[in-house]
């Protein structure tokens, strides 16, 4: 039976439960220890506190905020097995290896591993060598498997990416729903679940199916502070992307999401033809082509990829240093999802996002053709307003992001990364009369025709089709030479995101006006007309080492420290970062220790890394 490495009684009836002082006091120990990080960060020692103490815990805290401790640091202290239930079999290696790499038994059991690997997992778990045990949820559901878990003394269910249990999720896995079979089985044993995503009707369904009540809950904002939210529109996508990532990204890890596999695979052969290190990843691919792509991010360093929406639930690569959108994601929830993938580990990364006109009819086609029901329709039409919004606005996008989730938000503080919009004044003027205009002409020119013609109309523009339908007759021909074409792009979209124009999708994407626009036409009300901003070039340059907080010198360490880190994930096969994080090369490059006692006061330096590690880091160091 595996033991609690820290002597103290746990599990079983009430009085046995150890005293919360002697709780809090062996966590903090196992925190410095195993994982070396100095004091616990939100609601993770309480949490720590409840599960030892036998209670149950739904954790939501939003990507980066450190859920894992939450059932790795109980799983440590209480007796018996502690059981990982995670959806991606991708990822259980990897944080089997981090763990390992830090001195803990751990393990997963899958049905991609090699049968000789299984049968000695089975055999250390018969010996009561394995403290934390990582499955998928097919494989606690096998016949029988439940039972023969009692035979090694299960002490702790971890239930990871909780939400996979509701419908309403985006990532709803059928047999999460019968992880309240662990619940009969087990009654006895505590039960953890952990989730970055927060929205009521999800929450309802999780704390439904693991029997938990709203007491059992702890969350934190879902602020990520050191992410920057970044929004263009769409001019020449692919030249604003290189630009972003040649200035602000050069030589780093990032993620560009897609809206189709044939533009993942363009995007990235003309990235590498641009010199950039990219692969694309989408479902259509070759099965081996595509782990190896994913290996490759994983395991190296700096390495772009290219992906449809498919990849991400299997990626924990802390280092990800900007995820870039060249197309609208789906939801404001999708958004922050898969922006959320950038900079787990705590250090600046960026979310950039580049939009246009094509996205918004996009978006439009997709609600319309989707076989759902009229209320279904209503949440995902929201939802595109929101991600619409979010694209427009002219106030702090931090803000706008979590007030969608619920959360009463200011604009960006100085202790985070000031999105675009709180770094530079957005240039916001009274746009009514302009708005007047271009309703004016839409609606004088038969609301049946698309954008160009509209605007042709509008400055004046002399095209055969103008003259065909006698337009420049009319008296809103030539009245809008104010803006140029792409100004009144611009007010065109900011009309579709507040609603106030539609799209014919079934004909020729006609443009007509929804009837909520007469307020406007009359002077009711007005419109703010927020002026795009295209990024220049000389302006957006920035020194990127600066912004983790090194100079010149400590850049020049931090690239050896981390050439070395490089060396030895190779020698050993797993990713760099389950060495150590790059945080903790970054701290290393700004103190240098001298000795390994100063080392191991490094964050994320744990007594066993020191150990193995610590001599040939300090070595680079010193030399
Ligand atoms: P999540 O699962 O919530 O996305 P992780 O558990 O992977 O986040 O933790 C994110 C990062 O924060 C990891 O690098 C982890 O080691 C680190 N971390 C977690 N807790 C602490 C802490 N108390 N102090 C310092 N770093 C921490
Ligand atoms: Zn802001």
């Amino acid at each position: 039976m595996s033991e609690s490495i820290l002597d103290i009684p746990t599990g079983g009836s009430a009085e046995e439960e150890p005293p919360s002082q002697a709780i809090r006091d062996a966590a903090g120990i196992l925190l410095q220890e195993v994982f070396g990080y100095e004091s616990f960060r939100g609601p993770q020692e309480k949490v720590i506190e409840r599960v030892v103490s036998g209670g149950d815990a739904l954790v939501l805290m939003p990507t980066g905020g450190g859920k894992s401790i939450c059932y790795q640091i109980p799983g440590l202290i209480r007796q018996g097995l502690t059981v990982v239930v995670t959806p991606t079999i991708s990822l259980m290696q990897d944080q089997v290896a981090a763990l390992v790499q830090a001195g803990v038994s751990a393990a997963a059991l899958n049905s991609s591993m090699e049968a000789d690997d299984r049968r000695r997992v089975w055999a250390k778990l018969h010996d009561g060598e394995i403290k934390i045990l990582y499955l998928a949820p097919e494989r606690l559901l096998l016949e029988g498997f439940l039972d023969q878990l009692g035979d090694f003394n299960p002490g702790l269910f971890a239930i990871d990416e909780a939400h996979c249990i509701s419908q309403w999720g985006h990532d709803f896995r059928a047999e999460y729903q019968q992880l309240g079979s662990l619940r009969q089985r087990y009654p006895q044993v505590p039960v953890i679940g952990l989730t970055a995503t927060a929205d009521p009707q999800t929450l309802k369904d999780v704390l439904g199916v693991l029997q938990m009540s709203k007491e059992d809950v702890f969350s934190t904002s879902m602020n990520r502070p050191n992410l920057r939210y970044l929004v263009e529109p769409k001019d020449q996508p692919r030249r604003q992307l290189l630009r972003f990532i040649k200035d602000r990204h050069a030589g780093e890890a990032g993620i560009i999401y897609c809206g189709s596999r044939k533009k993942v695979e363009d995007t990235a052969e003309w990235l590498r033809k641009e010199g950039i290190r990219a692969v694309p990843y989408h479902a259509g691919m070759e099965n081996q082509q595509r782990s190896l792509n994913q290996q490759l991010f994983q395991r190296e360093e700096g390495i772009v990829v290219v992906a449809t929406v498919a990849f991400g639930m299997g990626i924990d690569k802390p280092n990800v240093r900007f995820v870039a959108h060249l197309d609208m994601p789906e939801s404001p929830q999708h958004y922050s999802q898969e922006s959320g993938r950038a900079g787990r580990d705590g250090l600046p990364a960026e979310c950039w996002l580049c939009y246009g006109w094509q996205d918004v009819m996009m978006a439009q086609r997709r609600l319309a053709e989707a076989e759902l029901d009229q209320s279904q329709k209503q949440i995902r039409r929201h939802q595109i307003d929101a991600i619409l919004a979010y694209c427009e606005t002219a106030e702090c996008r931090r803000a706008n992001m979590l007030r969608f989730f619920g959360e009463e938000a200011d604009s960006c503080t100085t202790d985070d990364q000031g999105c675009d919009n709180c770094l530079s004044t957005v240039e916001v003027s009274d746009g009514t009369v302009l708005a007047q205009k271009l309703l004016s002409a839409i609606s004088r020119t038969g609301q049946v025709f698309g954008k160009a013609h509209v605007i042709d109309v509008l400055t004046g523009n002399a095209t055969e089709k103008v003259a065909k339908f006698g337009h420049d007759r009319l008296s809103v021909y030539g009245i809008g030479t104010e803006l140029d074409e792409a100004g009144w792009h611009s007010v065109f979209r900011q009309l579709a995101s507040m609603g106030l124009v539609r799209i014919d999708l079934e004909g020729h994407n006609g443009i007509s006006l929804d009837p909520s626009c007469r307020k406007i036409l009359r002077g009711e009300e007005k419109f703010s007309f927020r002026k795009d901003r295209l990024p220049k070039k000389a302006k957006r340059k920035r020194k990127k080492k600066k912004e983790l907080g090194l100079d010149a010198m400590q850049a020049s360490l931090f690239e050896r420290l981390r050439q070395h880190r490089l060396e030895l994930s190779r020698e050993l096969e797993v990713p760099p970062y389950t060495i150590f994080h790059d945080s903790t090369l970054v701290e290393m490059s700004q103190l240098k220790p001298q000795t390994l006692s100063q080392m191991s006061m490094i964050s994320g330096v744990g007594q066993k890394k020191l150990e193995k590690w610590g001599q040939g880091f300090l070595e680079i160091i010193t030399a």
